[in-house]
C-alpha cells in the first residue's frame, strides 16, 4: 500500500533498525519503545489486521516470536515479555498493517496495568459465551 509506513520501510523509503528478516516476516526496534528492546514483528506482505492475514503464516509467526522473545529477554535482561496485537482503532491499532509488539518487562516498570471488570450475573456470561460460540460457526 502506498501510504503504509511498514510497506514504505520494506521498500527502503524509511530507515529502521532491523533485528530479523525472513522471506515472509521482518522485525525491528520500535522507535517509541515502551521499554528498551521493544520489537515489532510484521508480515512483509500488507494485511490490514489479523483477520486479513492468511492463517498459514501463523506457524512461522509463532515460531519466530518464540525465538525473538527469548532473544529479547536474553539481550535486555528482562524478567518477562508481553506480546500485544491490536485490531482496529478502538483496540489501539495505529498502523493498519498487521503487527505484533514484543515488549520486554521488568519488575515494577508500571506498564500495561490490567484492571479487571466483572459480569453482573452468571446468565449474562452464559448468554455471551453462547453468542460467541454461535458466531464462530
Ligand atoms: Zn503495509
Amino acid at each position: 500500500m502506498s501510504d503504509c509506513i511498514f510497506c514504505a520501510m520494506q521498500q527502503g523509503k524509511i530507515p529502521f533498525v532491523e533485528v530479523f528478516s525472513s522471506d515472509n516476516l521482518f522485525a525491528f526496534l520500535d522507535i517509541g519503545p515502551l521499554n528498551h528492546g521493544h520489537v515489532l514483528i510484521v508480515p512483509k506482505k500488507h494485511y490490514a489486521n489479523m483477520f486479513d492475514m492468511p492463517s498459514e503464516l501463523g506457524c512461522e509467526l509463532l515460531s519466530t516470536m518464540q525465538l525473538l522473545g527469548k532473544a529479547i529477554i536474553e539481550a535486555t535482561g528482562a524478567g518477562g515479555l508481553n506480546v500485544v496485537q491490536n485490531n482496529f482503532s478502538p483496540a489501539g491499532q495505529a498502523v493498519f498493517h498487521v503487527h505484533w509488539h514484543l515488549i520486554p518487562r521488568f519488575e515494577g516498570d508500571g506498564l500495561l496495568k490490567w484492571t479487571p471488570g466483572k459480569y453482573d450475573h452468571n446468565e449474562q456470561m452464559l448468554k455471551l459465551a453462547a453468542e460467541i460460540s454461535r458466531a464462530m460457526k
